[in-house]
Formats: structure tokens, sequence, C-alpha cells
């Protein structure tokens, strides 16, 4: 199983960041160790101390497919989830500032929230959720896929001229703006359409 992340897909995030808004879309990947565990505590890092959030949409491959035409990507999933792609920010941006890969910030261990799972016949369009994260009960995160750059059947197609898409595998599309550091004691809690997907405690 392998988890391909999507950067950049949202521009208010973009901006935040100070960005550029790219011209394809921005692809990196996390290995399966990179999952946190069931019920288990997100643990800082000790190579970091500014760990940030970012909620985002997922996706669950159902089949395998590459080459895959926009209009045939719906036939690969039939399951949306929600997730956190932590990143070591500190350390992201000292590698991007060297131009160097960022799995350091963003591969490590327990760096992939994965949330339950929810069929898209029980949601409206994929192309227009809402999904929210709230640190400690404070809203943080509030998105719209509306809003992303690519679509989740654009990113499908984009990303399977790179790599086989098997059962399993995970799409990561991207955070919209509201990101920002964990710390210990913190609880995260993630919806979709008002449905809750996760709630994680930092350590
Ligand atoms: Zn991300």
């Amino acid at each position: 199983m392998k988890i391909i992340c999507i950067g950049r897909n949202y521009i208010d995030h973009i901006n935040e960041l100070a960005n550029e808004r790219p011209e394809s879309p921005v692809v990196f990947l996390k290995p399966d160790t990179s999952v946190l565990l069931k019920g288990q505590p997100f643990f800082i890092p000790e190579f970091s101390s500014d760990v940030h959030h970012e909620v985002e949409v997922l996706v669950k491959i159902n089949r395998i497919g590459k080459h895959i035409q926009p209009k045939f990507s719906h036939k690969y999933y039939d399951e949306i989830g929600l997730g956190i792609d932590f990143t070591a920010r500190d350390v992201q941006n000292d590698l991007k500032s060297k131009g160097l890969p960022w799995e350091k910030a963003k591969s490590f261990d327990g760096a992939a929230v994965v949330g339950k799972w929810v069929s898209k016949k029980e949601l409206p369009n994929v192309d227009s959720l809402h999904f929210q994260l709230y640190k400690n009960d404070a809203l943080v995160q509030d998105g719209q896929t509306t809003f992303m750059l690519w679509k989740i059947d654009e990113l499908i197609a984009y990303v399977s001229q790179f790599f086989t898409l098997k059962i399993g595998d995970i799409i990561f599309t991207g955070t919209p703006s509201g990101v920002g550091p964990v710390a210990v004691h913190d609880v995260l809690k993630g919806t979709l359409e008002g449905l809750e997907l996760f709630r994680i405690k930092v350590k």
C-alpha cells in the first residue's frame, strides 16, 4: 500500500505559506509505516519543534489502474475519508530552501492520520464536500473540495500517469488554509459533512 499526497491544491493555503501556484499538481509519497495506528496518539517527533496539522480529504483506490482517463476516475474509488498530513514545518522549510526532497518532514512514522471511511453513496458530490479540523474544540481548518485547483477525478488521472494505482492505495488531496502547530495534550478532531471521522491525541 502506498500513500500519494498532493501539495498546493488550494489557493488560500498556497497564499498562507507564500508558495507559488504550481502549473501541475505537486506530488509526494508517504510509506505505509507513516500511517498512525488506530487508537494511538500522535507523538511529536524529537527532530522537530514545529509540527503542523494539515487536514485533507482522502480517497481509497479500489481497483488497479494506470493511465486512467479523468472520465473513468470515478470507477476507481467508492470510499472517501479524512486525514491529517502531519508536517514538520521547520524541517520542510530547511529542505525546501536547499531544493531537497520533503520525506523527512512528511513521511515519518505516524505522519499520516487515516480516519474512518464513508461510502461516496452516502455523501453529496465529491466536488462539493465540506470538512473541518477542530483543535481542542476550536475550529482551525474549514475546507470545501469545491475550491481544489485539481478535483479528485483529475488527481487520480494525473497521478496514474506516474504510478500504477493498486487496491488500498490512498490519495491525500491537499490541505486548505488554517494549518498550524500542534502541542502536547492537543486533541484534533476531523469532520466530513458533519461526520466525525477521527479524534487524535497529541503527545
Ligand atoms: Zn498536505
